[in-house]
């Protein structure tokens, strides 16, 4: 530790009223050197503590890029077994590869944590964080909508699929007597695939929509990438909550991120990508007493989804969920400018024709694209050439995005 250096008095000079002037004289002169001798010493104080400042700066600096490494580096979860507060110790158990730790804790935290409270720690097993139920993962991995406000009206281009999914998802929720009756098993699980934006949460929407069922979202990527260890607890704590919310639609997106075909790599990602599509699996296969509960996967990637959740009882209803054709493409353009202003010159067949390969979605950011165009313009209406504009901002953005090569760009309109 460096302290401060001291700074010498401020020599003074007493004069005494009855010298003769050399005597004065001499007293000044001595007066004059101790000044000056003084003075290059506060100079090398000076250079000191200009050298000490700049060796504080980069102490500083380099303390502020760990904290920050620190702050941004993963964190893992477990869950606290025992806690020993007169040692301020814990013992944990970590989600994932299930290895028990014993750790320091704070003072702090010694008192206040308890067997079963869940912790996020870091790599050296420090608690950083306790997770309460605000920061729970279910929370945050899972989006529910209790009444979603999508109708069947509002998706266009894909009657066939809507129908295909009304059948396997609304019929066995509204009428499972029938199914009874019958003696006919409803679908265990519906699974949507096609390239993305092409409206297969849309559709999961609005099944729930019509069928009062809450809708609950989970995205597949969500639970392997940010809640180490915790996949399989959320797919378990998914199930709970689609029990206490039924009837209710499971939209699992994404779903190849748990689902994907083992590979031959063994690092402890894959593990943990293994136990979470194990946990869903066993849970679909509970589906007798799943109750009012409609699962919907989707997916972009139908390569590369392994086939176990594909057999009888599981995933065992597959909809194509294509991109749209051209009278598709009108429908959609039609629904995405229902509420806007059009000038004459609109011609949404013509504009139909002019976007083969365009999703749902590009179509939807094609109409509202436009719709700013106008706006910028400080016009009220949306003209043709607004769609012009729109359409070649949007195909220069996409150029090696989701629009496929089928022709668009040779299209002028
Ligand atoms: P991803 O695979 O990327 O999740 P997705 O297939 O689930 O995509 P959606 O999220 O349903 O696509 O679509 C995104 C948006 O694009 C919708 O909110 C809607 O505005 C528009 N859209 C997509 N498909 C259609 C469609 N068939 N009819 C009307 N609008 C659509």
């Amino acid at each position: 530790m460096s302290h401060s250096p001291s700074i010498p008095d401020r020599p003074r000079l007493q004069l005494d009223p009855d010298m003769s002037n050399e005597e004065r004289l001499e007293a000044m002169l001595a007066h004059h050197d101790n000044l000056l001798d003084i003075g290059s010493q506060l100079d090398r104080e000076l250079k000191r503590a200009v050298e000490r400042g700049a060796e504080l700066r980069s102490e500083v600096d380099r303390l502020t890029r760990e904290n920050e490494s620190l702050k941004t580096s993963a964190l893992y979860v477990a869950t606290i077994e025992e806690v020993w507060p007169e040692t301020h110790e814990g013992l944990l158990r970590q989600h994932g590869n299930n290895q028990e730790i014993l750790t320091d804790l704070s003072a702090t935290q010694s008192q206040e944590l308890d067997p079963g409270d869940r912790v996020a720690v870091n790599d050296s097993f420090t608690v950083q964080e306790v997770l309460d139920t605000e920061t729970d993962a279910r929370a945050q991995a899972m989006a529910i909508d209790r009444s979603p406000d999508v109708t069947y009206d509002d998706i266009g281009g894909i009657d066939e699929q809507i129908l295909e999914v009304r059948e396997a998802v609304e019929a066995p929720l509204q009428r499972p007597e029938q199914f009874e009756a019958v003696g006919v098993k409803p679908p265990a699980g519906v699974l949507l695939y096609g390239d993305p934006g092409t409206g297969k949460t849309l559709l999961a929407k609005a099944v729930a929509n019509h069928t009062d069922a809450t809708f609950i979202k989970m995205a597949g990527s969500e639970l392997v990438r940010k809640f180490i260890g915790e996949g399989s607890r959320l797919v378990r704590d998914l199930f709970q909550l689609a029990r206490d919310e039924q009837p209710a639609i499971i939209f699992i997106d994404e779903i190849d991120a748990i689902a994907a075909k083992r590979t031959e790599s063994k690092t402890s990602g894959d593990a943990e990508v293994q136990r979470t599509m194990m946990q869903l699996l066993s849970e679909m296969d509970g589906f007798d007493a799943r109750g009012e509960i409609s699962i919907i996967g989707a997916t972009n990637r139908f390569d590369m989804l392994d086939r176990a959740i594909l057999r009888p009882g599981r995933f065992d209803r597959l909809i194509e969920v294509p991109r749209p054709d051209q009278a598709g493409r009108e429908v959609i353009l039609e629904i995405h400018t229902r509420s806007m202003r059009l000038a004459d010159d609109v011609n949404l067949q013509e504009l139909a024709e002019s976007t083969p390969g365009y999703t749902g979605a590009d179509l939807a950011s094609l109409a509202t694209e436009a719709g700013m165009v106008a706006i910028r313009d400080g016009r009220t209406a949306v003209t043709r050439s607004d769609f012009t504009s729109a359409k070649a901002r949007i195909e220069e953005d996409n150029d090696s995005g989701p629009i496929t090569s089928d022709g668009w760009a040779d299209y002028a309109y």
